[in-house]
């Protein structure tokens, strides 16, 4: 590692600090952003504690995370077409997805690889594969409702198995975190979409998992956050409910709540 890179490690570190500490002040009342906030559900997105050594990756792991930084903004990009589209709830996960990208994003950074994202604009991707890919979802997607839940579906086992893929021979304890809780996100995604498809009388086939997997991942409970960050999240919680006077009227439940939704707050 590169005095460099932890120099920035710090400097991330120390953002992440000063972005809670702000939060816990301001008027909001359920602390969302940062990492007190977003709920029990965990979405994945909370990136601290990047103060630990960085273990390089392989040129494989490092060109999977660019991947998997163009594979979040693809799903965060065709939800939001899809919302547009049919305007059903459940594709607010775009805002989680926007919200996986930025954890890809300050990834990247940890280990200094160039972000594949130049162009924000929904549709735009660098590699020709995810350009493709939103093409075709969105069109298949805009053909009905159910098959707008499908392409959720699909996207939704696509990035379990990538991120799987892309976890492997990861040595960086930071980032196999975050892999790891975007993995669990990733399966509450699979969920929703799952109960939506189901609700609405359709059935799926699975591609990029076995039937089997996604059926038992479909069928199992929503995963809440779980990990060593309660501690932390519980206090900035705490100091939120003071500001806003309001402790007594169940407030600090549920800031409590949110604290523990995320399994990597240190900051
Ligand atoms: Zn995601
Ligand atoms: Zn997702």
């Amino acid at each position: 590692m590169t005095s460099r890179t932890l120099l920035k490690a710090g400097f991330v570190s120390t953002l992440v600090v000063l972005t809670g500490t702000a939060l816990a002040i301001g008027p909001g009342g359920r602390g969302a952003g940062g990492c007190g906030g977003q709920g029990g559900g965990g979405d994945g997105a909370c990136v601290t504690g990047m103060q630990a050594s960085v273990v390089e990756l392989s040129s494989q792991a490092a060109n999977e995370l660019i991947r998997m930084r163009e594979e979040e903004k693809l799903a965060h990009d065709v939800y939001l077409a899809m919302h547009e589209k049919w305007g059903a709830q459940v594709f607010g996960i775009r805002n989680a997805e926007l919200k996986h990208m930025g954890a890809m994003e300050k990834m990247l950074d940890r280990f200094g690889i160039e972000d594949p994202i130049v162009d924000q604009t929904p549709g735009v991707f660098t590699s020709e594969l995810y350009s493709d890919l939103y093409v075709q979802l969105v069109e298949s997607g805009s053909e009905s409702l159910m098959d707008a839940f499908k392409v959720g579906a699909k996207i939704e086992e696509l990035d379990l198995s990538d991120l799987r893929t892309a976890g492997v021979g990861v040595g960086d304890p930071v980032l196999v975190q975050v892999y790891g809780n975007l993995e669990r996100a990733t399966r509450n995604h699979l969920r929703a979409f799952a109960a939506q498809i189901q609700a609405n009388g359709g059935s799926y086939e699975a591609e990029h998992l076995t039937q089997t997997e996604f059926d038992t991942i479909a069928a199992s409970d929503f995963e809440r956050g779980h990990g060593a960050g309660q501690g932390k999240g519980m206090g900035q919680d705490k100091a939120l409910g003071q500001g806003n006077g309001q402790r007594a009227n169940g407030k600090q439940g549920n800031g409590q709540s949110n604290g523990q939704g995320c399994g990597l707050c240190k900051g």
